[in-house]
């Protein structure tokens, strides 16, 4: 356990090493307090040694950059509950805890990176306080603190309510001065009881005010986007990254518009298009409809579920493959904390290669948190987060559901 002092030699049988750089074989990694120092291809019997030096070897092991999940909300992880419930259920002290909880759950499912996007009150800024503290042990934290929201939008009761270019200037300058590394705009309703997911939000004014402000403060913008419209407004406000790109339509069909993703890749936006949410869900009520009848509410449910799963697929597929847009991966992990594989799985049925699965989820995914310099990928003066299994995941990217070593930062956490 925790050891992130002196040096540690680290031996595998492969090697990936984030970059999209073809896996190498019997190589080794010297890490030196929280950094990669070196990566040897040669030269294996002259490794460092001694009494100060631990050596992990992992011969048939797969060696790996930590994993980064880019859209996160620590505060929940109940399942089966709507966001109402929790918000009224919960004090920030019992958020703080889980948030704690989820952290870790994810660091130790090989998630060395965590970008969050959206808590209530202070809960994520406190947690990252506690982590530096040693009160917690969790992945890296780059956090946005609370969604800046219209009046009554998505999310309004993380209380970042802001309304008009003055009100969220100041909203951008507020959450800055409570530590935000980056801000989370919500440009469309969503699954928040009163909003609507199939309505932009923000006027394009107000949107970019927004980005403006940050970008003043050096802070990056990324926006909920499920409204085909706020793709647009998204777009013409010049957003760095989109969450979901959902293209549902005013009446509610979901329906790609290839003149958006065209643009979308021309700004060089990265999509964390968040695969992943409502498919569990969607897979309980498979497995209820074989052993009996499902209520209409359900049977809705299911319908609804299946429909947006399987576009989510479609459209992240075409904006791969015909636009090559900059894919980068997030659990948007509302229901479930641990679940992070399955988002990489999801990217890989839809028509991604491995290798490029693992890019988007390690150096992409760093590069468009603007760390691609700190961490995501195996190279000399990263920084060493790590992570080993057992299986190839070249082969079969499920090899990432489970984990050998996780060391994040230098220090071994698993
Ligand atoms: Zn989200």
């Amino acid at each position: 356990m925790g050891n992130n002092l002196g040096t540690t030699v680290i031996k595998a049988g492969t090697i990936i090493d984030g970059t999209g750089n073809k896996p190498f074989k019997n190589a080794a990694v010297i890490v030196e307090g929280s950094v990669i120092k070196s990566v040897e291809r040669q030269n294996l019997d002259s490794l460092p040694t001694g009494p100060h030096v631990r050596t992990l070897d992992y011969p048939d092991g797969y060696l790996l950059p930590g994993l980064v999940d880019a859209h996160t909300h620590l505060i929940f992880g109940v399942y089966g509950s709507s966001y109402e419930e929790v918000m009224n259920n919960d004090s920030d002290e019992i958020m703080l805890l889980r948030a704690a909880k989820n952290a870790l759950t994810h660091l130790k499912c090989g998630v060395t990176t965590i970008r969050e996007n959206g808590a209530r009150n202070r809960v994520t800024f406190d947690l990252r306080e506690g982590a530096r503290r040693g009160y917690a042990t969790t992945p890296r934290l780059y956090l946005c603190g609370r969604p800046v929201t219209l009046t009554g939008g998505h999310f309004y009761w993380c209380n970042q309510e802001a309304d008009g270019v003055e009100g969220v200037r100041a909203a951008v300058r507020e959450l800055i001065k409570d530590g935000a590394d980056h801000i989370k705009i919500m440009a469309a309703g969503g699954g928040t009881a009163i909003t609507d997911n199939r309505r932009a939000s923000y006027s394009v004014e107000e949107l970019r005010a927004i980005v403006d402000e940050a970008h003043n403060f050096g802070k990056l913008t990324t926006a909920h986007c499920l409204a085909t419209q706020s793709l647009i407004n998204a777009l013409d406000a010049g957003v760095d990254m989109m969450e979901h790109a959902g293209f549902i339509e005013p009446d509610g069909s979901f329906k790609f518009d290839p003149k958006i993703a065209e643009r979308i890749a021309k700004q060089g936006v990265y999509v964390s298009p968040t695969v992943q949410t409502g498919y569990r869900q969607r897979e309980v009520l498979l497995a209820k409809e074989l052993e009996l009848p499902l209520t209409i509410q359900e049977q809705n449910k299911l319908e609804a579920l299946k429909s947006k799963c399987e576009s989510q697929l479609e459209f992240l597929g075409r904006m791969w493959k015909e636009w090559d847009i900059n894919i980068i991966s997030g659990t948007d992990a509302i229901q479930i904390f641990g679940d992070y594989c399955l988002g990489l799985e999801l990217m890989s049925q839809a028509g991604m290669s491995n290798l490029d699965v693992i890019r988007a989820s390690t150096s992409v995914a760093a590069k468009s948190i603007g760390a691609g310099n700190i961490f995501g990928s195996i190279e000399k003066g990263k920084g060493a987060d790590l992570i080993i299994v057992d299986h190839d995941p070249i082969a079969d990217i499920r090899a990432l559901r489970s984990m050998t070593m996780v060391m994040r930062a230098g220090e071994q956490i698993l």
